[in-house]
């Protein structure tokens, strides 16, 4: 990325924090979290702390950071190397991605190109340019199957976390990542000092992974009454009931385990010392906001759209047709546009565009 691009983006951004600081959503008790931020080329620099909120807030707009990552972890000393931090406890988080969930979507907003020969094409990415052998840049995008796709597989776990954990719905919070994904954090302090052991459990539990064998589970189903069953088994039951004598039990748990739970990143989960972007803030690839998602008619290219309107001049070497706001842009090649500056995030991010 050339530097009057970079300059351009952090100002943009900055720009936005400006007037929009409100939006930004710190989590109780910010002066015992590490902070972290990246840099429009992708330099992460980690281990940072503030006093305050204000005093952040003060650093973010000086800054124009083109992320902002805050952890979940509380720490004594939260600008000390990870070991010596001392980790007093974490809320508990769910990342939910739309790329680990099977949709026939992609190959309409996901591309790659060659900045050597200026070969293109959809996905699936090969691996190198078919062109020339080189290495290919590989663009994803977002639409409302893939998105409301991935929403239905959150919706799913912050129903499981309130039947089977007994979490209150008020301290569930459910946001879009600014991307291609959702994050749950949850502020249910029995869960706050739970180890990584602890939390690898809820998660496979919450995915289905721990349950026993198909077959298992049908005799239990079979042989126990409504009323003695709770958590997978109601939910399993519940389920089969309405496709009973299509096929037998065993093949309909199979199917139900094999299509129907809810797809999240473990790791995520069981790993006590991450950084997650700041909720309020803006991703560094679509410009787009980390919000939070409280109704059922939520629009990845709509709602998270913070971005001024103001049009500006880029020169674009190659992207395809996209939407955002309802409006359509492109396709581009080898051309300078006016375009509103939120639709030039998407490009200039990518690097297949500098500002004029
Ligand atoms: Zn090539
Ligand atoms: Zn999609």
């Amino acid at each position: 990325m050339d530097e009057k691009t970079k300059l351009f983006l952090r100002n943009l951004y900055k720009k936005y924090y400006f007037k929009h600081a409100q939006k930004i959503v710190f989590p109780p008790h910010i002066n015992e979290r590490e902070i972290g931020y990246m840099d429009f080329e992708g330099k992460m620099v980690r281990h940072l702390s503030f006093k305050n909120e204000g005093e952040f807030m003060a650093d973010i707009l000086k800054q124009g950071p083109a992320s902002v990552f805050c952890s979940n972890a509380r720490y004594e000393n939260p600008t000390l190397p990870m070991d010596e931090k001392v980790w007093k406890g974490a809320e508990l988080i769910f990342d939910i991605d739309a790329d680990q969930i099977e949709t026939n979507c992609r190959n309409s907003h996901d591309f790659w190109f060659c900045m050597s020969c200026s070969g293109h094409g959809r996905s699936p990415f090969p691996q190198t340019c078919p062109l020339c052998g080189k290495g290919i840049i590989k663009i994803t995008g977002r639409c409302n199957t893939c998105i409301g796709n991935a929403l239905k597989h959150a919706n799913q776990v912050i129903s499981i976390l309130k039947d089977d954990f007994g979490v209150n719905r008020s301290e569930i919070k459910l946001y879009f990542s600014g991307n291609r994904g959702f994050h749950i954090h949850i502020f249910d302090n029995r869960f706050f000092s739970l180890n990584q052991d602890a939390r690898l459990e809820i998660a496979l539990y919450i995915t289905g992974e721990s349950l026993p064998p198909p077959k298992a589970l049908a005799i239990n189903i079979i042989t126990k009454s409504n009323s003695e069953i709770s958590g997978w088994l109601k939910r399993i039951s519940n389920h089969i009931k309405n496709e009973k004598g299509r096929t037998n039990t065993v093949r309909l748990i199979t199917n139900y385990i094999h299509n129907s739970l809810p797809k999240i990143d473990h790791q995520v989960t069981s790993d006590v010392h991450r950084i997650f972007r700041l909720a309020g803030t803006l991703h560094n690839r679509t410009g787009f906001l980390k919000v939070e998602v409280t109704g059922d008619d939520f629009d990845p290219n709509y709602d998270p759209v913070v971005i001024d309107e103001e049009a500006v001049k880029i020169r674009v070497k190659y992207y395809p047709s996209f939407n955002i706001k309802g409006e359509h842009f492109g396709p581009f090649k080898e051309e300078e546009i006016k375009i509103p500056a939120y639709a030039a995030v998407q490009i200039l991010t990518s690097g297949l565009g500098e500002v004029c």
